[in-house]
């Protein structure tokens, strides 16, 4: 079992990022509130996520860690329109395997005095120790020494501050997609971002502000379109704003972010003769459509997605940023 989740960690466990877009992901897909990670030397000696969850069963626990087990999907009908982040039930069963993992949950339904449990998987054949932990509902992931045992991996890790660096941007884009979830970064015991829950349009804002740049929000247009099924709302740069570099250009698909070509090139065609050439647009922006449309099981980090309807979303969206780009919006 060891080696066939190292070699499934392989897909998905590229750097310490990528195992805190993970946990991420879990935490939110438990209805988490409140999520908070620590972190020490970039990731590599500590991950630890402390979320507020619905929490997992002591007698889910073990199961949690076995590879292909996910309490998310039942049915392989269910893969047509996926609800969550998480679906493969990977995450955890490669993480183990290349690092040190704890993972510790209590459910509410435990009445008041019952502890929570433990899960530590250990030695080559992943065996699992249960013991008890006080602790509040909702689920700690421990996650120790990352590489210890995969030195060729451990060769490709960067500087502490790079490692950091692509851990911020994670959480980032987590915070972007779920705008009632309150997130706090602590990194070698300092707080390093806090980003509080919104709930009014007017907080949303503020709080996109803080994560992406207040000097972006200030200039941006505002964009809601809605035709049929399709909607697409955010913000995009004003075309006298325009970048050198693809940083802050966000796309959400169904509370999901993606890297997808095909909604890129559409952005990119709207600003089309806007821009000078070799500058780009800033943008976050939140496309929502039938989840039977979007097909998110492309890639095991879950960034791609494939549309049913590929040509229609593209045109959709081309429309709508080149519509909100017209001077009489400015
Ligand atoms: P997936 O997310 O694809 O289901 P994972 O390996 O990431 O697979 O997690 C396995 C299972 O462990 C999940 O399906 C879920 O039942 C449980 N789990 C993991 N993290 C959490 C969490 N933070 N809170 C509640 N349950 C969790
Ligand atoms: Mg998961």
């Amino acid at each position: 079992p060891l080696l066939a989740n190292q070699i499934a960690a392989g897909e998905v466990v590229e750097r310490p990022s990528s195992v805190v877009k993970e946990l991420l992901e879990n935490a939110v897909d438990a209805g988490a509130k409140r999520i908070q990670l620590d972190i020490e030397r970039g990731g590599t000696r500590l991950i630890r996520i402390t979320d507020d969850g619905s929490g997992i069963s002591r007698d889910q626990l073990e199961l949690a860690l076995a590879r292909h087990a996910t309490s998310k999907i039942e049915h392989t009908d269910d893969l047509k329109a996926i609800h969550t982040l998480g679906f493969r039930g990977e995450a955890l069963a490669s993480i183990s395997s290349v690092s040190k993992l704890t993972l510790s949950s209590k459910v509410a339904s435990d009445d008041e005095q019952s502890s929570g449990w433990s899960a530590i998987a250990q030695g080559r054949d992943m065996a699992v120790e249960i013991q008890p932990r006080a602790m509040p509902t909702g689920t700690i992931v421990e996650v120790k020494d990352l590489f210890f045992n995969t030195p060729a991996r451990q060769k490709f890790l960067r500087a502490e501050r790079t490692e950091y660096v692509h851990i911020e941007e994670t959480m980032k884009r987590v915070a972007l997609a779920s705008p009632s979830i309150a997130f706090t970064l602590k990194h070698n015991g300092k707080v390093t971002k806090r980003i509080p829950a919104a709930s009014s349009q007017e907080q949303q804002k503020q709080r996109i502000g803080s994560i992406v740049s207040n000097s972006f929000l200030q200039q941006a247009l505002a964009l809601d379109t809605r035709i049929d099924n399709l909607k697409l709302w955010g913000w995009v740069s004003s075309p006298q704003h325009h970048q050198n570099s693809n940083l802050s250009q966000y796309v959400f698909v169904n509370g999901r972010a993606v890297r997808d070509k095909t909604l890129n090139h559409a952005i990119r065609q709207a600003y089309q003769d806007l821009l000078p050439t070799g500058r780009v647009p800033a943008y976050v922006l939140y496309l929502e459509l039938d989840a039977e449309k979007v097909d998110v099981n492309v890639h095991p980090t879950k960034h791609e997605v494939r549309f049913s309807e590929a040509r229609q979303v593209h045109d959709f969206i081309a429309r709508a940023v080149a519509e909100c780009l017209q001077p009489q919006n400015e």
